[in-house]
């Protein structure tokens, strides 16, 4: 079987090289292990982070080892009396046809009425991300206005449509026509801001008439800037992600003036930090999809082997919607 490792540390952009495909024989299991034939592979924005040296809020991925990922597929050969051969599940096989487990950390997915792929967005980490934010910090009124930027992708297509759901003006900011008449047509949001199209301040005005009242940012820099200088008294920040930033690129806040004038209350988080949400936050999540309450749109790459342009692609907004590989 086939894999992919980190073979050296990007600086700046990632490159193609700092990859290396193997081939492995494929293991023997050892009593209570069970084997897993990976059918989807996650990519998503944290991994450049773990491909730096940086001290950060999780351990830089070795070099020479698999990189690091969230998977989908199903069992093949167990020994284990927890898992049987033919069920699906998810974890972190990382970038990889076959996966060994001991079934700990492994979650079994019922594809019966969401579909497996939706494990790894709406369903999984990025869907997770999204209702963290939104119940835990923003969690804002009917009739109050919700902003969040890289709106059409895996976690901002989700944060706009549990507004919309919870009676709230949603607005979006991402970038180029295509992916702002997706969010408006194809997911409900009342509005949606082009960020390229060079007016971001004046159409972010006019997106948001009544000021905004919540904003989970995704990108930092400049779109975060700009919202925060249209923030209403009181307003709440998820502060999310900063994927302006990711390849070494200075994102600093300058609206602080906003923050304290509109006593914003600011909050980063780690979603991985509350494991004690998830089945709450899955649960809610995987109700929606299977009920046709939350769309949402996948890029998948074909192959393993497409897997490190693919994730080069999403750290340029290459992607539309959230970025899989699809293995078989
Ligand atoms: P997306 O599917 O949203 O893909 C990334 C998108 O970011 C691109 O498609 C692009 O859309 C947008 N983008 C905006 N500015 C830039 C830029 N300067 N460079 C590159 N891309 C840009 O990814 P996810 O939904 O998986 O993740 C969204 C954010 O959420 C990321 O910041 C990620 O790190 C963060 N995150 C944080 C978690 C946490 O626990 N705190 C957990 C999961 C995700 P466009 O073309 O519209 O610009």
């Amino acid at each position: 079987y086939q894999r992919i490792v980190l073979a050296s540390r990007p600086r700046g952009e990632i490159k193609p090289e700092n990859f290396r495909l193997e081939s492995l024989p494929l293991p023997q299991l050892a009593e209570g292990e069970l084997m897993v034939r990976v059918h989807y592979l996650s990519l998503d924005p944290y991994m450049r982070g773990r491909m730096s040296e940086a001290k950060s809020y999780a351990a830089p991925q070795p070099l020479d080892a698999t990189m690091i990922g969230g998977t989908v597929g199903e069992v093949i050969e167990s020994r284990n009396t927890q898992f049987s051969v033919g069920e699906f599940v998810a974890g972190m096989f990382g970038w990889s046809e076959i996966g060994v487990s001991d079934g700990s950390l492994l979650r079994k997915l019922d594809v019966s009425s969401v579909p497996l792929s939706a494990y790894l967005g709406a369903v999984g980490m990025p869907g997770m991300t999204a209702w963290y934010g939104m119940n835990q910090i923003m969690q804002p009124k009917a009739g109050e206005t919700v902003v969040v930027s890289a709106a059409s992708g895996a976690v901002g297509s989700a944060v706009g449509q549990l507004a919309k759901l919870r009676g709230c003006r949603a607005v979006g900011i991402a970038g180029g026509k295509e992916k702002c008449d997706y969010v408006v047509n194809e997911l409900g949001f009342d509005a949606c801001v082009d960020y390229k199209a060079g007016n971001l301040k004046a159409d972010l005005k006019a997106a948001a008439p009544d000021g905004i009242d919540a904003i989970f940012e995704n990108v930092g820099g400049e779109v975060f800037d700009t919202a925060l200088g249209l923030t209403n008294a009181f307003a709440r920040v998820a502060l999310c992600g900063m994927i302006a930033g990711y390849n070494g690129e200075d994102v600093p806040i300058r609206n602080s003036r906003a923050l304290l004038k509109n006593r914003v209350n600011l909050r980063g988080f780690i979603v991985t930090e509350h494991p004690e949400l998830w089945p709450q936050g899955l649960a809610d999540m995987g109700a929606l999809v299977a009920q046709g309450k939350l769309k949402y749109r996948e890029s998948v790459a074909q192959g393993l082997a497409a897997a490190p342009e693919a994730l080069i692609g999403l750290l340029k907004g290459r992607n539309f919607g959230k970025q899989l590989v699809k293995l078989i």
